[in-house]
């Protein structure tokens, strides 16, 4: 009998002593009988050591419940069961282990010892976690990304659901003109403005945050995200009214109003904020998540830095607005684009001298679509930049067909129109110089348009970027002037060329006399410039008759030409005067 338990017991000792794990005796009040040589290995501590220590104080506090429940358990059963549970290492690191016990029994029946095997998955468990992070965590800010937030949306919405008094917030916060802030500035500082807005949303909403990025704002829990881009949320739950939401997202823009330290120097940013409310009716998590972003646009259409709370009203203008942005983006390489050329003509003589290039949408189901209705849309798919490339292009090759056909004179020059942001663009002089020269035209057959209220915005931006024009040779002028800023000031210290006279100006005159005497100062101003004034808008006879007298010696309108499709125009430039019978319909 003795043999065979001593037999036995040889074993265990052959069996622990060359196993990997640790291995462990103790008898049911915890007290160690036997542990394995692993121990020292993996544990750092020598049997000695062990033998002073006490094998529940190495247990974590956290865990010493589930242990003891363990034991008793087994106890009871005779069962042990798999358990994971942290041991402190010598050096006082917590490690991690998964433990499988099994029990011996005395020569009575009852479970008298444990053999525990403790398996160290501290490393594992490690790049389980790295995992983790990586898959609910955004690599640049290290905030949560979207995948973590649609999934503390869809809780929230759950939740929302069984009680009916729960109510929760999606603010949505776009950096207004992150694209041209990047183009300024380049990616690579662009990307340390974004960790600097993840930064500064933390510290302003969760200055107290743990590091699941989760604190309390005024009694709403916060999340923020980063969903990608220089795209933002924050789920507020729970929140009162929407004032709650409203007062965060101020927070939110004044954190962003503060100027960002780059290298050599320093950038100013702002933000688009739209909020969703889980009031407003909708029937998944990610429908919130869409009102949010729609308000956002609302708030950026009106000029941007602002905060708007969404309606359902927004919902039908959100739909148009999507059709339009599929459309358009298939417009370009479906050839749905087309420039059509409205002739300048200098008034006194009838004759054409030039032509104003504008874009026109072939839509297949709307027809003709005027640009007013898409530019801004192209504007924010970032399409505008190709577009505008692609007037270019076509205009200058047009110009250089018409000059060399038709006799001096005729097609003097081409304008094409720059929205804000072509015009803020920083490849604007080179990639234009590069169409001139795709077209072999002189750069003076060229004049860029430029919206007065825009030029006014940064003038001495308007006035770098005019100056570097001037020093290309490419004609430049103030569009829409005179309509309601006042550039007067400015126009003496703008290297441009020519004027555009607002056509809202012109329609009003003759029977308002105030507008005949500010186009009648405009033109003499011009004149006294050098710069070349044409008056927009030219619908009636009695608009020619005045402009004459008043000196304008330049314009274009419908009482001439529509814009027109360039087959058109040729029959125009065939003629010695464009009789005044309104050329229309290209
Ligand atoms: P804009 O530069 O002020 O262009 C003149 C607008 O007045 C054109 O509208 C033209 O069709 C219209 N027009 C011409 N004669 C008359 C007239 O006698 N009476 C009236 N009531 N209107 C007249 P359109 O073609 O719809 O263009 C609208 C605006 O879209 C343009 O205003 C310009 O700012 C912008 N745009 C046009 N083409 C381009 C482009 O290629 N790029 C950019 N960025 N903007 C463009
Ligand atoms: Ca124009
Ligand atoms: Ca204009």
């Amino acid at each position: 009998m003795l043999r065979h338990a001593q037999a036995r017991e040889e074993l265990f000792r052959i069996v622990t002593e060359n196993a990997a794990d640790m291995i462990a005796l103790v008898d049911m009040k915890g007290r160690r009988l036997y542990n394995s040589p692993s121990y020292k290995r993996i544990l750092g501590y020598s049997p000695e050591e062990l033998g002073e220590t006490s094998a529940f104080e190495q247990i974590h506090p956290d865990d010493r419940y589930r242990v003891l429940e363990a034991a008793r358990e087994a106890r009871k059963t005779g069962l042990g069961k798999s358990l994971q549970y942290r041991i402190r290492h010598k050096n006082g690191e917590w490690r991690v282990f998964e433990s499988t016990a099994s029990t011996i029994r005395n020569e009575k029946g009852e479970v008298a010892k444990l053999v525990i095997v403790n398996r160290d998955i501290t490393e594992r468990k490690r790049a389980e976690e790295q995992l983790e992070q990586n898959s609910f965590h955004d690599a640049l800010t290290g905030l949560p990304n979207r995948r973590l937030f649609l999934d503390r949306l869809q809780r929230c919405f759950l939740r929302g659901q069984h009680n009916p008094d729960f109510r929760y917030a999606v603010i949505f916060v776009d950096i207004d003109d992150f694209k041209v802030i990047n183009e300024k500035i380049g990616s690579a500082r662009g990307d340390q403005i974004v960790g600097e807005i993840a930064a500064r949303l933390l510290s302003s909403l969760q200055p107290d945050a743990t590091s699941d990025f989760s604190a309390k704002v005024g009694g709403s829990d916060v999340l923020i995200s980063r969903l990608g881009g220089d795209e933002f949320t924050v789920l507020l739950e729970p929140v009162q009214d929407p004032s709650d939401a409203m007062r965060t997202a101020n927070r939110i823009l004044a954190a962003i109003a503060q100027p960002f330290l780059v290298e050599g120097g320093t950038t100013s940013a702002s933000a688009s904020i739209g909020i969703g409310l889980s009031t407003t009716p909708h029937n998944r998590p990610d429908d919130l998540l869409q009102q949010a972003e729609t308000a956002m646009h609302r708030a950026r259409a009106l000029g941007g830095s602002r905060c708007e709370l969404f309606d359902v009203s927004m919902h039908s203008r959100a739909l148009n607005r999507l059709k339009l942005e599929t459309d358009l983006q298939n417009a370009l390489n479906h050839h749905q684009l087309q420039v059509y050329y409205q002739p300048i003509l200098r008034l006194e003589a009838r004759q054409i001298v030039g032509f104003e290039a504008l874009l026109r949408w072939r839509h297949p189901e709307q027809g003709v679509i005027a640009p007013d209705k898409f530019i801004e849309a192209a504007e924010d798919l970032g399409l505008l930049n190709s577009i505008g490339r692609w007037v270019l292009d076509n205009a200058c090759r047009q110009i250089s067909e018409w000059q060399s056909r038709y006799p001096s004179g005729r097609a003097r020059y081409i304008t094409v129109n720059l929205s804000s942001k072509q015009f803020a663009h920083a490849a604007l002089v080179s990639e234009t110089k590069e169409a001139l020269q795709r077209a072999r035209i002189d750069p003076g057959s060229l004049q860029l348009e430029i919206a007065e209220h825009v030029a006014i915005a940064d003038p001495e931006f308007a006035q770098h970027v005019f100056f570097q024009l001037r020093q290309a040779g490419i004609r430049s002028s103030i569009d829409d002037f005179g309509a309601d800023h006042s550039s007067l000031s400015w126009l003496r210290r703008f290297p441009i060329d020519g004027l555009k006279i607002d056509r809202r100006l012109i329609n009003a005159m003759p029977s308002d006399r105030a507008s005949c005497d500010v186009v009648h100062l405009i033109t003499m101003i011009a004149d006294h410039l050098h710069l070349e004034a044409v008056a927009e808008g030219v619908e009636a006879k009695v608009h020619l008759d005045l402009l004459l007298k008043l000196g304008c010696k330049f314009g274009q309108g419908y009482l001439f030409a529509q814009p027109l499709a360039p087959d058109h125009v040729e029959s125009l430039l065939r003629k010695e005067v464009v009789k005044a019978e309104g050329h229309g319909a290209g």
